[in-house]
């Protein structure tokens, strides 16, 4: 579904993917782990356009992305949520939802969808004339993806769901992470906490200074010493 083949992004002189490779398939949830600055977030922005990949290139359902916009992007099928949720705070939570729909035409199927979000989400519905600013971190976060979801993705990128929420509101994001693969939406899933990533995954690579150094099934990689030692906090 997803080809990454190679990237070179810069920031600048800052070097910041050195040739980076990676392949999704239609239907899995892959983790991108690694330590902070390994490049994880700039792979992501990388493949939605948001920044931009000097060398190599990235397809996604066979046709070149590279150079596509960002908005073309996400009409294709490809939606991020991005580091920080970045919400829209003077905005409700119904109307931040419908932002995320804006490029959609099928606007009877777009009042089902944003009905989906709030199964999936109940509190959102709780709060939908509220404004998003004064939503929970968590909160925020559920708002981000669902308004990611009404975009009706093919591929989710998810940029550190988990960061700074309490843990029993990240086992809630990733019990819907899983909930919305399930349903059909691929998953590429970005994460500090690489314990909850890879129990989530179906693969996973390790990212460190720029490039790929270590893939493979969860399993395998939740299973290897130098991952456990590295990333899982085990001595
Ligand atoms: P984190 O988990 O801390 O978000 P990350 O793995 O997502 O880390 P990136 O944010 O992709 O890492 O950063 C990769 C490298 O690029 C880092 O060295 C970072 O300092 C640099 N970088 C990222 N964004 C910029 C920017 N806007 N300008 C300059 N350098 C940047």
């Amino acid at each position: 579904m997803l080809k990454v083949d190679n990237i070179h992004t810069y920031y600048g002189s800052i070097h910041a993917l050195k040739g980076v490779s990676l392949e999704i398939n239609e239907g899995e949830i892959v983790t991108l782990i690694g330590a902070n600055g390994a490049g994880k977030s700039t792979t992501l922005m990388s493949i939605s356009g948001v920044t931009r990949a000097k060398k190599g290139s990235v397809t996604f359902m066979g046709k070149d992305i590279t150079k596509v916009s960002t908005d073309k992007i996400v009409a294709m099928g490809v939606t991020q949520v991005p580091e920080g949720r970045m919400i829209f705070p003077a905005l409700t939570v119904e109307e931040n939802l419908l932002m995320g729909s804006y490029l959609r035409k099928d606007k009877d199927v777009v009042v089902k969808d944003k009905r989906m979000v709030y199964e999936l989400f109940p509190v959102l519905s709780e709060r939908r004339k509220q404004h998003g600013g004064t939503l929970s971190g968590g909160e925020q976060q559920m708002l981000a993806i669902g308004r990611a979801l009404m975009a009706r993705p093919a591929l989710l990128l998810l940029d550190e769901p988990s960061l700074g929420l309490a843990p029993i509101v990240v086992e809630n994001i990733f019990e819907v992470i899983k909930k919305i693969n399930s349903t059909g939406t691929t998953v590429l899933l970005v994460e500090q906490n690489a314990q909850m990533a890879l129990a989530a995954a179906d693969r996973a690579y390790v990212l460190a200074t720029g490039e790929v150094i270590m893939e493979g099934t969860s399993e395998e990689l939740l299973n290897d010493p130098k991952v456990r030692a590295a990333y899982l906090g085990e001595e």
